[in-house]
């Protein structure tokens, strides 16, 4: 006799049992098998682990069951390591659950423990002391029944959420990528588009030039004369269009040729104000720039004088009624410009997610380390036709323009302050607008790092990131008729 085990007579049955207990296991290990040859990911895993807990278990088994007491030991002494071998087939399982969530373990918990309540609750119908006390109890365990079963329905419901939540969160973050690509492809295509547009255009604007020049042709009739110039002044506004794409597609691959040196804003302001001013008189707006000091900063010139340019240009263009464009120069230490632009940005995460678009610069990261303790900051103050305050952070994005009540007269692209943004910052300094609102007239300023902290700068310039085949500005500073 035996120490272990029962002592047991085989039936007819059991043969047909063994059969198709074996069959049972073979189905299993080949489904599992298929759907482990056609699954990926995280599903694969999962069938793996249960592979690996089946073999585990089969070869066990066959070792106890078969190999030790039938070839070897003849004695079934040690069958009971082939039946306690379950326990690896049961840590393998549980294993997938946690690690690859196989049965969702709230599911799993949530359900045990309803069973086992209900079983608890349905056990002490049948073993109460009278009649009254099984209805009370069974009516209880009819209650409960209810219960867990809206229980076990909820924790359904959640999981099924959870799981299409999931699903779309993976969509989402695909359709990102693939917006991430497209958007390079654009701004691929757009340098390469403007790049061959340039040429033609700015022929074209070159030979109306010459045709309008009366000292190279003579147009005699007036109405060709016309014609002749409003083309001229489109193919204008179409060169100047195309070189800002041009530049914003350099600007946002990081291959714009920014060439620093020892820079006197006081003097790029004054050549500025020299350029615009017969702009300025047509407008009847008077530029009031006085400053006895020199201020210096660390830039590159040609892009300090764009945005100069294009701030007191827009000064000149959104002014109806005669006025006076007040430019001044101060200096203020870093920490306040860090806490104005920290202001800034914090109101801009408040605002709809269109909005928020502002936030982001179209320069590396690098360039927007402030550098110093005190910066330079320019402001142009004029009386024009003023900003809703709504408005004031949209300003500086991509081809926004405020609405048309104020901007139907001039043209314009939307592009000139997100241009000049970007400079601003290539230069570590920040730029935003102010105004009381329409009819108010407006204020912009810009910051630059002050010279007194230019080792700190070269510093900060000899880590920032290298790019291959720099390009200068697409024509250079914005003239003063493209205003
Ligand atoms: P553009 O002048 O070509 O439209 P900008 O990017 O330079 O492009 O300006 C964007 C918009 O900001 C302008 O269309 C105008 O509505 C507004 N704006 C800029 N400067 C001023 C200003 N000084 N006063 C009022 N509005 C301004």
């Amino acid at each position: 006799m035996e120490d272990y085990g029962a002592n047991f007579k085989q039936g007819i049955l059991f043969n047909i049992f063994t059969t198709y207990d074996s069959l049972l296991v073979v189905y299993c290990i080949v489904t599992l098998t298929i759907k482990y040859r056609k699954f990926i990911g995280e599903e694969k895993r999962q069938i793996k682990y249960i592979l690996y807990g089946i073999g585990i278990f089969l070869i066990m088994n066959a070792i106890f069951n078969w190999i030790v007491p039938i070839v070897l030991t003849k004695s079934f002494v040690y069958g009971r390591f082939g039946t306690y071998s379950a326990i690896l087939l049961v840590g393998f399982i549980a294993y997938a659950i946690l690690k690859t969530k196989l049965f969702n373990l709230k599911i799993i918990l949530t359900e045990s423990a309803v069973v086992i309540i209900d079983v608890i609750l349905a056990v002490q119908i049948f073993t109460s002391h009278s009649a009254m006390e099984s209805l009370l109890r069974a009516l209880f365990a009819v209650f409960v029944f209810y219960g867990s079963y809206i229980l076990v329905q909820s924790v359904r419901r959640e999981i099924k959420f959870r799981e299409e939540l999931q699903v779309m969160a993976q969509q989402l973050a695909h359709a990102n990528s693939h917006l991430r690509e497209l958007d390079q492809m654009k701004t691929e295509f757009v340098s390469l588009a403007s790049h061959e547009l340039l040429t033609p255009v700015s022929a074209i604007e070159g030979y109306l030039s010459m045709l309008l020049d009366e000292h190279m042709a003579k147009i005699e009739d007036p109405k060709a004369q016309k014609y002749l110039t409003n083309v001229y002044n489109s193919a204008k506004r179409l060169a100047r269009l195309i070189a800002d794409m041009l530049n914003i597609s350099r600007i946002e691959e990081g291959r714009l040729l920014v060439e620093k040196k020892d820079i006197d804003l006081s003097e790029l302001i004054k050549q500025v104000v020299d350029e615009i001013k017969f702009k300025s008189d047509e407008k009847k707006q008077k530029i009031v720039f006085e400053t006895p000091d020199s201020w210096k900063s660390y830039g590159d010139p040609d892009k300090v004088k764009e945005v100069i340019i294009n701030l007191i240009g827009n000064s000149i263009k959104y002014s109806k009624d005669p006025g006076t464009i007040n430019i001044s120069i101060e200096k203020i230490p870093t920490e306040w410009v860090k806490e104005k632009w920290q202001k800034i940005e914090e109101d801009i995460k408040q605002r709809p997610l269109d909005d928020q678009e502002a936030i982001h610069s179209a320069v590396d990261e690098h360039f927007r380390n402030f550098v110093g303790n005190q910066q330079l900051m320019i402001s142009v103050k004029d009386e024009g036709i003023g900003i809703p305050k709504e408005e004031l952070p949209r300003l500086f994005k991509k081809f926004h323009r405020v609405g048309d009540y104020t901007t139907a007269e001039s043209q314009g692209t939307g592009l000139g302050l997100y241009i000049s943004r970007a400079l601003v910052e290539l230069h570590h300094g920040r730029i935003w607008a102010g105004s009381e609102g329409p009819g108010k007239g407006s204020t912009f300023t810009f910051t630059l790092p002050d010279i007194s902290d230019k080792e700190a700068l070269l510093k900060m310039e000899a880590q920032a990131p290298k790019k291959e085949s720099l390009k200068p500005l697409a024509r250079p500073t914005k003239a003063a008729e493209d205003i």
